[in-house]
């Protein structure tokens, strides 16, 4: 074991270095770790993409129950999570620390573990970032660069009436399984997709490069909260069935009939990271083999429709009432 006295010896720019030993070589970067700014050329022809997400400790994970091995999978997840959702393809990525004396070097060396191996999983690399001390809570802030051509990027805000609206894998998991670590639980499959959720990289690339989304979002704030930043931008509405939510197993076990809790985890539970996304009926078919062959399995919830319908439908067809706290973006808009 080792404590917050080793680190303290070691110094930021041993820990740079530390991190930088293990990078892996001829990662086909200009100029990585270790000058004033990283360098790489851009790919021709193609935009470049950029993203950043800061995981603060009490507010994004909780240290009682967040491995640091997990914890620097999900830091980098987080972030292929939103290049994907443009259908992009990752490339690079900046890691900033800041860093409390309570944390040891074991706790980093796990930590840079965990991003190094996800960032190998996706073709990622290390160019740079900045490391300092906190007074306060651990702070992660990752940016992640990516690129894709200008005509096969997805945005919000492409989806029309008519639209079919698509889900990868399950939804809701993740919300139990932080659900079940705050009630004392260390194990399961929900808590493993809460604490180390896996970006749909390959599946929002081979999307984007069928031309097959007309919009697309990566669940971060829950389904509902989701769709509704697609429809806000593309100024559509939508009606999606309670009973086409695809739900795991595992979700099941915990909850043999759907009721109004688990439709709630469901709908609004976040950090599922999975790829929402519409598109026009006419393309559906060729997403199943598409994503089938990756293992992927994908769903189809509901149909956009003209602006101000925001319906969730229930399983006697009936319109289900979202007046529950975490609907809000969804239905809110409704009234107005
Ligand atoms: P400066 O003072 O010019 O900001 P730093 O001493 O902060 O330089 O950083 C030195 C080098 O180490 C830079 O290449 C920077 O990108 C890199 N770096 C700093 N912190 C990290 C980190 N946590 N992970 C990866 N690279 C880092
Ligand atoms: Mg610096």
């Amino acid at each position: 074991m080792t404590d917050g006295n080793e680190l303290r010896n070691l110094g930021e720019f041993g820990l740079i270095d530390r991190i930088a030993q293990r990078l892996p070589a001829g990662a086909g970067v200009a100029l990585g770790i270790g000058d004033d700014a990283a360098a790489f050329a851009p790919a021709p022809g193609q935009l470049n993409l950029i993203t950043t997400d800061m995981l603060v400790e009490g507010i994004h994970f909780d240290l009682s129950y967040s491995d640091p091995l997990s914890l620097g999978k999900k830091a980098l997840s987080v972030n292929l999570s939103d290049i994907a959702a443009m259908g992009g393809k990752p490339r690079h990525y900046l890691l900033s620390l800041a860093i409390p004396p309570a944390i040891t070097l074991d706790f980093l060396d796990n930590l840079i573990s965990g991003m190094l191996s996800r960032a190998e999983q996706f073709g990622v690399h290390l160019i740079g970032g900045d490391t300092c001390s906190s007074s306060g809570p651990l702070v992660l802030n990752l940016t992640v660069l990516g690129e894709q051509s200008p005509d096969m990027l997805v945005r919000r805000s492409g989806a029309r009436p008519g639209d079919q609206i698509c889900v990868t894998g399950t939804v809701g998991d993740s919300a139990l399984g932080l659900r079940l670590l705050r009630q004392g639980g260390r194990k399961g499959d929900a808590i493993a997709r809460h604490l180390d959720p896996l970006p749909r990289v390959r599946e929002g690339l081979a999307l984007a490069e069928a031309a097959i989304p007309s919009s697309m979002i990566d669940l971060s704030d829950g389904l509902l909260a989701d769709l509704g930043h697609i429809l806000d931008l593309s100024a559509v509405g939508a009606r999606i069935y309670s009973e086409e939510l695809p739900l795991s197993d595992t979700f099941r076990k915990h909850f043999p009939l759907v009721t109004e809790e688990a439709l709630s985890l469901a709908l609004a539970g976040g950090e599922d990271y999975e790829l929402l996304f519409t598109a026009p009926p006419e393309k559906i078919p060729q997403i199943f083999p598409l994503l089938e062959k990756m293992g992927t399995p994908v769903s189809v919830i509901g149909t956009i429709t003209e602006e101000n319908t925001r319906a969730v439908i229930g399983s006697d067809g009936k319109e289900i009432s979202l007046d529950r706290k975490g609907y809000d973006h969804f239905s809110g808009r409704d009234k107005s």
